[in-house]
């Protein structure tokens, strides 16, 4: 398969990207802010080890222009698409009062517009596979600080449901939501607060990217599995 991830540079993403080269996939693997020299690394890395083709591109997910010049890319050097996950998101925790339209809106285009905008472009190098958008627990609502990336997120399950009755019968497009999840998003929050939303999961734990990586692998080379939000949080309880 050609694999395309979002936000592969770090975290979740990079797990993704890791997961598909590990069973001989070619991957695609985009990216914005970080240093292009690591991210170069990382495709020496799985280009060596596991003898596959890694793209990398520099994208911002939320401008319509990079995402053309992306693909354009994609459809140059690979020809065609398997699989896209749209994994790019960002998270700003503030209190409501001080969330500025800017801020707001920021939040908004990256991890709704973005989706949105990977799989209008994406597609057009698709005649089969799947998509595989993260969504998150978040979109469920409930964590007041960060009301933008819930509604974002939410956003992102309402996309899943169109673009799976859009893109049917030949490509199928689920969501994973993710609970919480050992990466950079949530190293800043305090240990009094992880101890609090370690007691509402039933596991008792944070996940890891390993278990989101896994999930995305499965739903993208099940054949039945479509229109679907799978929840991987351990058994979260707010
Ligand atoms: P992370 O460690 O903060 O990494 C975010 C990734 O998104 C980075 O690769 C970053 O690339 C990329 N990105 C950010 N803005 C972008 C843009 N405008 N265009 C392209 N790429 C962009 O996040 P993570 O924890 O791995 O989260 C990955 C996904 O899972 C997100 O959608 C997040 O909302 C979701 N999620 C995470 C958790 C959790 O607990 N961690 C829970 C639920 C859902 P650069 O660094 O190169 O800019």
């Amino acid at each position: 398969m050609n694999v395309l991830v979002t936000g592969a540079s770090r975290g979740i993403g990079k797990a993704i990207a890791l997961k598909f080269a590990s069973l001989k996939h070619n991957v695609v693997v985009v990216y914005n802010k970080s240093d292009y020299r690591e991210i170069d690394e990382f495709r020496n890395y799985l280009e060596n080890k596991y003898n596959i083709t890694c793209l990398v591109v520099k994208c911002d997910v939320s401008l319509e222009n990079e995402v053309i010049n992306l693909f354009n890319e994609i459809k140059i050097k690979l020809g065609y698409l398997d699989c896209i996950v749209n994994n790019a998101g960002i998270c700003k925790d503030e209190e409501i009062d001080s969330k500025t339209a800017d801020s707001f809106m920021e939040v908004i285009k990256v991890n709704l517009l973005g989706t949105f905008l990977i799989c209008k472009y994406g597609i057009k190098l698709m005649n089969k596979g799947s998509i595989i958008n993260i969504s998150s627990n978040n979109a469920f609502g409930g964590f007041i600080e960060s009301v933008d990336y819930d509604a974002s997120k939410a956003g992102v399950i309402a996309l899943t449901h169109d673009f799976a009755k859009f893109l049917a019968p030949n490509i199928r497009v689920n969501c994973i939501c993710p609970g919480w999840i050992n990466t950079d998003m949530n190293k800043d929050i305090f240990s009094e607060f992880k101890k609090q939303e370690e007691e509402k999961i039933l596991l008792k734990k944070f996940g890891e990217v390993e278990d989101i990586a896994d999930t995305v692998y499965f739903l993208a080379t099940n054949k039945y599995i479509n229109n679907a939000v799978v929840k991987v949080d351990g058994g979260y309880e707010n």
